[in-house]
């Protein structure tokens, strides 16, 4: 694939880089915001499964001029700095990580929680849907933690199956729970966001970290919701109209009228999972299979490129 043919393909990976944006999403998020006014009055966010950093960048902005420590970002990887936002490599399922965003904001809570978190998807619907759950729900246990009374809590979700399963669980806490749709997230993904406004948990509810909301034991016809305990929550698409479609390609000049000019990547990749398969392969090192006709069984060797 050549290097422009990505920028035609997808618009809003080429107007991220273009913005200065680190990724598309930054966009996802610029939307929802438009739509339920999501940065207003906040000072203090937490932005769970951050790299590489482009919710981070529009949080820095956006409640920018605040100091660091007022956006703490936490992904598994490592992400370039952002002015303004601490940074915490970790994975948000585990203990250890809750607890080190936890400590930041004791006796501080934040106003906002947001979590772009996907798991690398396996193509199994049910698999992928199930681990993104969990991702949820780790992300809300966090939140249920560090939130203020009325605050908000913004995930990714994919709308699958047992979704209303997990409205439900939001519906616990937050006094308003939608499912949105912002126009630069594709038709044809899964993907959408629940927006959760006005934490409220319920009377005697006291966040406990030992009793993780992680359900270890999910059993989905027992864990079907229906009758009075079915919970349908409101669909909203935003970003406004005239905002480009992200299922479409466009032509690299744009309609006002402006030239195309390639633009790199705003950040690449700081050790990205394949650096070692790039070495590798740099090297002539990479494993490559071995097909043969005389070996009934697949070999994987060491070949030189
Ligand atoms: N919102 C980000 C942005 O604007 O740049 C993009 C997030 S990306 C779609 C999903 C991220 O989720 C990946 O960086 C991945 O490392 C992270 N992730 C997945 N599982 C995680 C976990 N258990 N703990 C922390 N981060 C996780």
């Amino acid at each position: 694939m050549g290097r422009t043919s990505k920028d035609k393909r997808d618009v809003y990976y080429r107007l991220a880089k273009e913005n200065g944006w680190r990724a598309r999403s930054a966009f996802k998020l610029l939307q929802l915001d438009e739509e339920f006014q999501l940065f207003q009055g906040v000072t203090r966010a937490v932005d769970l499964c951050a790299a590489p950093g482009s919710w981070s960048q529009v949080l820095s902005q956006k409640i920018g001029g605040q100091g660091s420590g007022h956006v703490v970002a936490v992904d598994l990887q490592a992400m370039a700095p952002i002015p303004g936002v601490l940074q915490i490599q970790g994975d948000i399922t585990q203990l250890s990580t809750a607890k080190e965003i936890i400590q930041h904001f004791e006796g501080c809570p934040a106003d906002l929680v947001v979590c772009d978190g996907a798991p690398d998807v396996t193509g199994l619907h049910d698999v992928d849907e199930y681990m993104q759950a969990q991702l949820l729900l780790a992300a809300l246990n966090i939140a249920t933690h560090v939130l203020k009374p009325g605050g908000c809590f913004v995930a990714k979700i994919f709308r699958g199956r047992d979704v209303t399963l997990i409205y439900s669980q939001l519906r616990v806490f937050f006094s308003s729970v939608l499912c949105a749709k912002p126009r630069s997230s594709r038709n044809s993904s899964i993907e959408a966001f629940a927006v959760c406004q006005g934490y409220d948990p319920p009377q005697g509810f006291l966040p406990d970290l030992t009793k993780p909301l992680l359900d270890h034991s999910y059993d989905p016809d027992f864990n079907q919701l229906d009758g009075p305990t079915r919970i349908i929550v409101p669909f909203v698409t935003c970003g406004d109209l005239s905002s480009y479609d992200s299922d479409r390609s466009y032509p690299l000049d744009l309609e006002d009228g402006s030239e195309y000019k390639y633009t790199p990547p705003t950040q690449p990749p700081i050790s990205p999972p394949y650096q070692e398969a790039c070495t590798l392969k740099k090297k002539g090192r990479l494993a490559k299979e071995i097909r043969s006709q005389d070996c009934p069984i697949n070999t994987v060797d060491t070949l030189p490129q």
